[in-house]
C-alpha cells in the first residue's frame, strides 16, 4: 500500500485527522481539490463571523451617541470588507496547508475518487491505502421550485460584487438567521421567509420567540408560515412569489434551506460504502462505514454538522488508529451558537426535549443589558436554565444576548461535568456582567414536563 491512511477532503475533519495521524508516524496522504480548510475557513464559520463583526461596528457607532460620543456613520464599503476578509482567509488556508506539510503528510491538490476498497484515483494517479477517511463535507442546496437557479446559496454570499439593497432569504436555520442579521446590519432591507411559526426549529421555544422579536427589532421583515412558489427575473431584480400569491421584489433571493452531504461521484458504490437516502455516509460510533477500514467524519455523515465536532472526530480517529489511544466523541451536550444579532448560544436540552423525559424546573430571565439602558437600543437578553427536578442536574442552558457564545462555552464545561442547580447557586457571580445572571437565578419560572402535578 502507498499509504497507511488516505484522507479525502481537506476541511476541518480531514486536515485534523491527517495531521495528527502523520504526527503519530503514519504514512498519510490527503487530497483536496477546492480549498484547504474546507467550508468553515473559506465559505462558512470564519468569513461569516467577520461579516457579523462588520455589522456590529455599525450598531456600536449608533449606540455610542448615548454615551456622549458623536460618531457620524458614513456609508459602508462592501469591497473593503470583502478584500479584508479574503486576505485573512488566504492567510488561514495557507496555515492549514503548512500544518499538513509540517506534519509530513503527502498533499494532493486534486480530486480523489474511490475505485475499489483500497484503491483511489487521485487527480488521474492511482493510489492505494490501508485505511481511508471520507471527509468531503457538504454543500448548500436550493429548493426545487421554478427559477431556483436565479437564487444564490451561502457559497455565493461571500463573493457578492456589491451589497444588495433588498434580500429575500428562504429558511430559518442557522444560515438564514445569520445572514439576515449580516445584511440588515450592513444596511440592506431583509425579508426572512420560512415555513415554521418561529425561526430555528429544534432550539428552545423561549429562545426562538426572543429571536423572532430581536430580528423584528433589527428591521428584518418576518414571513412565518410561508413557502416559496417561484422566482422570476425582472432584469437584474428578482421576484419571489410565495404560495398564496404574495410577491417580494428583491435584488437577491438567498436559499438557506439546508445542506447535503458531498458524496456524489466519490465512488462510494465501487468501494461498497453505504449511504442513507439523503446521500450521507452511514457510520457507527467509531466512525466506521459499512466497510470497516473506511471511515467517515464531519458533515459528510450529516449528524451534528459543526466544525468543532468534525475536528474532534478527526483527532479522535487519528489517536484511535495510530496513537494507541482509542476513544470516541460524545455528541451529547455539544454547545452551539447562532451568530444572529444578538447571538444565541445553547448547550444541552431545550425545555421541550427535557420535559418530554420528565419534570423539569425552568428558570428564565429576560432583561435589558446594562449597555442598552443607555444606548437606547431596543435589545433584550434572555437567559434560561432547564433543571431536572429529581436530580437537580442542569440539563440545558440557553441564552440570547451579547456575548452569549463566549458565556455558554464556559457553562458547557459545567453541564458536561453534570453540575446541579445548587452548584450554579453556590458559584459567586462576576459583577456587573450579564453572565452573573446564570448563577443568581433563584426564582423558578415554572415547572414543565410529565409530573406537573408534583408542584
Ligand atoms: P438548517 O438545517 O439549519 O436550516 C434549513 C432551513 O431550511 C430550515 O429553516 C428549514 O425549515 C428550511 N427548509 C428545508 N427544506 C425546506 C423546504 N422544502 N421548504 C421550505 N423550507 C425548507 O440548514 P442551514 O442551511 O441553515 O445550515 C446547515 C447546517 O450547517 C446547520 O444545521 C448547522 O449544522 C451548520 N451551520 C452551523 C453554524 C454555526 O455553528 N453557527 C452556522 C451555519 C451552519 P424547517 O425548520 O421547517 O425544516
Amino acid at each position: 500500500m502507498d499509504f497507511d491512511l488516505f484522507v479525502i477532503g481537506g476541511g476541518s475533519a480531514g486536515v485534523r485527522c491527517a495531521r495528527i495521524a502523520a504526527g503519530h508516524g503514519a504514512r498519510v496522504g490527503i487530497a483536496e481539490d477546492r480549498f484547504w480548510g474546507g467550508t468553515c475557513v473559506n465559505i462558512g464559520c470564519v468569513p461569516k463571523k467577520l461579516l457579523v463583526q462588520a455589522g456590529e461596528y455599525g450598531a456600536w457607532a449608533e449606540d455610542a451617541a448615548g454615551f456622549g460620543w458623536s460618531i457620524r456613520k458614513g456609508p459602508h464599503d462592501w469591497h473593503a470588507l470583502l478584500a479584508a476578509k479574503d486576505r485573512e482567509i488566504g492567510r488561514l488556508t495557507g496555515i492549514y496547508r503548512k500544518l499538513l506539510d509540517g506534519a509530513g503528510a503527502t498533499i494532493f491538490d486534486a480530486r480523489a475518487r474511490l475505485e475499489g476498497p483500497h484503491t483511489l484515483d487521485v487527480g488521474g494517479k492511482r493510489v492505494t491505502a490501508e485505511r481511508i477517511v471520507i471527509a468531503t463535507g457538504g454543500h448548500p442546496t436550493r429548493l426545487d421550485i421554478p427559477g431556483a437557479d436565479l437564487g444564490i446559496v451561502s457559497d455565493d454570499a461571500f463573493f457578492l460584487p456589491k451589497l444588495p439593497k433588498r434580500v429575500a432569504i428562504l429558511g430559518s436555520g442557522y444560515i438564514a438567521v445569520e445572514f439576515a442579521g449580516i445584511f440588515a446590519a450592513l444596511g440592506a432591507e431583509v425579508d426572512l421567509v420560512y415555513r415554521q411559526p418561529l425561526p430555528l426549529r429544534g432550539f428552545d421555544h423561549d429562545l426562538r420567540e426572543a429571536l423572532a422579536e430581536a430580528l423584528g427589532a433589527n428591521g428584518i421583515a418576518l414571513h412565518p408560515g410561508c413557502l416559496p412558489e417561484r422566482i422570476e427575473a425582472h432584469g437584474a431584480r428578482r421576484r419571489l412569489t410565495l404560495v398564496g400569491g404574495h410577491a417580494i421584489d428583491a435584488d437577491l433571493v438567498f436559499f438557506a434551506t439546508g445542506r447535503r452531504a458531498a458524496t456524489a461521484n466519490l465512488g462510494l458504490e465501487e468501494a461498497g460504502v453505504a449511504t442513507n437516502p439523503s446521500g450521507a455516509v452511514i457510520v457507527d460510533e467509531h466512525l466506521r462505514t459499512s466497510r470497516p477500514h473506511i471511515f467517515a467524519m464531519g458533515d459528510v455523515t450529516d449528524r451534528l454538522n459543526l466544525t468543532p465536532v468534525a475536528t474532534a472526530e478527526g483527532h479522535a480517529l487519528a489517536d484511535s488508529l495510530f496513537g494507541g489511544h482509542p476513544r470516541r466523541i460524545s455528541l451529547d451536550n455539544v454547545p452551539t451558537a447562532v451568530f444572529s444579532s444578538p447571538p444565541i448560544a445553547t448547550v444541552g436540552l431545550a425545555e421541550e426535549q427535557a420535559a418530554a423525559r420528565g419534570p423539569v424546573d425552568v428558570y428564565v430571565s429576560r432583561f435589558t443589558p446594562m449597555r442598552h439602558t443607555i444606548s437606547g437600543r431596543a435589545r433584550k437578553s434572555l437567559m434560561k436554565l432547564v433543571v431536572d427536578q429529581a436530580s437537580q442536574r442542569v440539563l440545558g442552558a440557553h441564552m440570547l444576548g451579547e456575548d452569549a457564545p463566549e458565556i455558554l462555552q464556559g457553562l458547557a464545561i459545567a453541564i458536561v461535568m453534570g453540575a446541579t442547580k445548587a452548584d450554579f447557586d453556590r458559584t459567586i457571580g462576576i459583577h456587573p456582567t450579564a453572565a452573573e445572571e446564570f448563577v443568581t437565578l433563584r426564582t423558578r419560572t415554572r415547572v414543565s414536563g410529565a409530573a406537573k402535578a408534583a408542584e
